[in-house]
């Protein structure tokens, strides 16, 4: 473990790499938090400062800028001290204020769940919470630190900490490519959470050294002297070990130790990425190279921005040994990862991202395969992840969701149930509506009733895809079975005022081809597009036209007189629907009033019986499907019907002449007169055709007749 830096090794290490800075500024921030935090002692009983001179000579170490080792000074000022984070950004500028703030926010989340994929959207929530990257890499540090110092604290603390590092922290290093940070935290998380395991490793390792370092040196002679001869110029040296990763490869590959080729392990920097290629070409001329044991991580960079040549050859008395062949540039990225990119930066304020990596990318649209373009810019999305919010559940679960979304959104983000049932929300234990706009780092608790349905209005404010086509499926299926219900009424209704009765026309096979021909799923579908106003059934009722070739032009003469109608399609409606083409039948000749139905001729349309009428009630069972609901419409305007009297008197004189008078006297017209008389009995009959509106008026004639002397009988009759 290092030894404790003071605030002159720390202005000494930034003086070497940024020899312009504002070292004063610095050693002002460090009085500033020296006095901040007087009196405060660490676990270790150490003056506190020294937590954070620490924390920013890491941050030297990673060659950080300015702003960025001034925040490591300070980044415990706001959370353990006094002072209002208002008094750094007068102090030491908005810049080291927003990384302050940054770290401090960042330090108040828990994470509490172990799952993988949970810790992975930890990390991504806390490079998105953290905005600038930078309040990652101070973070980063302090871990760092706080991991290196960790045995001053209690037992259970020491196993917390050190889960959490390699569940999150260690993770996150890698994905930032910050592989010496990593390996550090990976092998400090080792040596607490597996002592027996880490020291066991550490005694081969230490078992084998001297062999090893003498091995790598000779190697290390055999590539300098190779170099030289190709003159290149090159910084060769041996790898350091990481007892963590040794540890992880034996485990994973089920190797002993001296099995682990990794152990030895050398790597060549160059200037030039031409210089890289050069020099894998003459290592594998001389060292024979091991199958499938070559990584171009040049062409085809890893996720966090990695690259390098890998290669592992058998090198002298047979041993395997891995090369590692970079660029100086491409070392510091390996080294140092996204950290990397901070460096070197004093004075651009408006540093971005994007920007930062315009070089990178420049390398990847140019010279990469373009799936490797995109899979980097793929990451660098996920890595910054501005456009989501990450809020938790009570249980401590993150779930990731687009900016802008709701407790709605959170609901059905968990589960459909919990979102068909979700009555309410609250957050951080506070009930808020629904349209609340979750942010990072909320805790939601979606309340639920059983009883409770979606509401449409949640359409409104739910944010996320899923939400909103769980509440619209929800609709959907609710009112499905009544809508397929609806839509086959008026699709029926449509088949038989157009001719078809429904169950004659909709067999297996035809409905089989009129699925087909509508690109429709089910039948149930097409009710359902019918309820909707989706589909009117006339493309149905075409397409059966064709089906049958039915004869649509006019009908011959012979029966043409039986379509000329005694009424037109608005004194009746045939289904509830007017404009059906309709007509009265010359059988019983309904009347307005009197209860009737509907018969589906072929081509003639509706005819239009009185219910009672013989015809009807002696239809054969398959014509009765062609019987429809009718009634009569409401009008305003007094229409006349014919209707024929069937009357029996006793034949006197001036009967007939009082029956005439009679109907008359009600001031209606008659239109036809027939008689005939028998002598045998003394009686006569007469079939009178009258002019009439309805019903009520009829029967009044009809009672009218059969107030005269010597009238036997009045009833409705047949036209004659
Ligand atoms: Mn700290």
């Amino acid at each position: 473990m290092k030894t404790t830096q003071s605030i002159e090794d720390l202005l000494k290490k930034v003086g070497t790499y940024l020899p312009q800075t504002d070292l004063p500024l610095i050693e002002e921030a460090y009085l500033f938090s020296k006095k901040a935090h007087e009196g405060q002692v660490r676990s270790s009983g150490e003056e506190y400062i020294i937590h954070p001179v620490e924390v920013a000579y890491i941050l030297a170490e990673l060659e950080q800028d300015t702003s960025t080792i001034i925040a490591g000074l300070l980044h415990d000022i706001v959370e353990d001290t006094d002072i209002p984070a208002e008094t750094l950004s007068s102090t030491f500028g908005d810049n080291v204020y927003r990384l302050v703030d940054g770290v401090t926010k960042l330090g108040k989340i828990y994470f509490d769940s172990q799952e993988e994929e949970q810790a992975e959207n930890f990390r991504k929530m806390f490079i998105a919470m953290a905005k600038d990257i930078r309040v990652v890499i101070i973070k980063l540090a302090d871990r760092l630190h706080n991991m290196r110092t960790l045995k001053h604290q209690p037992q259970d603390k020491r196993l917390s900490k050190a889960k959490e590092t390699r569940d999150i922290f260690a993770p996150l290093a890698h994905r930032l490519g910050m592989w010496w940070v990593k390996w550090e935290l990976e092998d400090l998380c080792f040596y607490y959470l597996q002592y027996d395991e880490f020291q066991e490793i550490k005694k081969l390792v230490a078992s084998k050294r001297e062999e090893r370092e003498t091995y790598v040196e000779k190697f290390i002679g055999h590539i300098q002297t190779l170099l030289d001869e190709n003159h290149l110029q090159a910084k060769v040296f041996g790898r350091p070990k990481h007892f963590y990763s040794i540890y992880k490869k034996l485990v994973s590959q089920n190797l002993n130790f001296d099995e682990l080729y990794d152990t030895l392990g050398i790597r060549v920097i160059l200037s030039t990425l031409r210089e890289c290629y050069e020099v894998l070409g003459i290592v594998h001329a001389s060292f024979k190279p091991i199958n499938g044991r070559f990584k171009d991580y040049i062409a085809m960079p890893k996720s966090n921005l990695y690259q390098s040549l890998h290669t592992t050859v058998i090198g002298p008395e047979g041993k395997p040994v891995e090369v590692q062949i970079r660029t100086s540039e491409m070392h510091q990225v390996a080294e140092y990862g996204i950290a990397a990119h901070w460096r070197y930066k004093e004075g651009s304020q408006n540093r971005k991202f994007d920007a930062d990596f315009s070089w990178l990318r420049q390398i990847l649209d140019t010279e990469q395969e373009k799936s490797a373009a995109k899979e980097f810019l793929q990451n660098l999305k996920v890595d910054l992840f501005i456009e989501e919010v990450f809020a938790f559940t009570p249980k401590g679960s993150v779930h990731v969701l687009p900016k802008g979304a709701t407790p709605i959104d959170f609901a059905y983000r968990i589960h459909t149930e919990i979102g068909h049932c979700c009555v309410g929300a609250k957050i951080n234990g506070h009930i808020v509506p629904l349209h609340y706009v979750l942010q990072s780092g909320d805790r939601v608790e979606i309340l639920t009733s059983k009883k409770a349905n979606p509401n449409i209005d949640w359409l409104n404010f739910a944010h996320t895809g899923q939400a909103k086509s769980k509440i619209k499926q929800w609709y959907k299926k609710q009112h499905a079975e009544e809508n397929i219900r609806k839509g086959k009424l008026k699709f029926d209704k449509l088949l038989l005022v157009s001719g078809y009765v429904p169950k004659e026309i909709l067999t297996k096979e035809t409905i089989e081809k009129l699925l087909h021909f509508l690109k429709l799923p089910s039948l149930d579908e097409l009710y359902l597009l019918i309820s909707q106003g989706e589909l009117s059934g006339h493309e149905a009722v075409h397409f059966f036209n064709e089906l049958t070739h039915k004869e649509t032009e006019a009908p011959d003469p012979k029966t043409t007189s039986r379509k000329k109608s005694t009424s037109t399609s608005q004194d009746v409606l045939v289904l509830g629907e007017s404009n059906v083409m309709s007509n009265l039948a010359k059988c019983c000749s309904p009347l307005p009033g009197d209860p009737i139905l509907g018969y589906i001729t072929l081509g003639f349309g509706v005819s239009i019986h009185r219910s009672d009428c013989a015809q009807i009630l002696h239809l054969d069972e398959s014509h009765k499907a062609r019987l429809v609901s009718a009634e009569w419409a409401l009008t305003n305007k007094q229409k006349l019907f014919s209707a024929a009297l069937w009357v029996e008197a006793f034949d006197r004189i001036g009967i007939l002449k009082d029956i005439l008078n009679t109907i008359s006297e009600i001031k209606t017209n008659i239109i036809e007169v027939k008689t005939k008389s028998s002598v045998k009995n003394a009686s006569m009959r007469a079939t009178i055709v009258i002019e009439t509106s309805n019903i009520r008026h009829l029967n009044t004639v009809r009672q009218a007749i059969a107030q005269i002397p010597d009238v036997l009988s009045v009833r409705r009759g047949k036209d004659l």
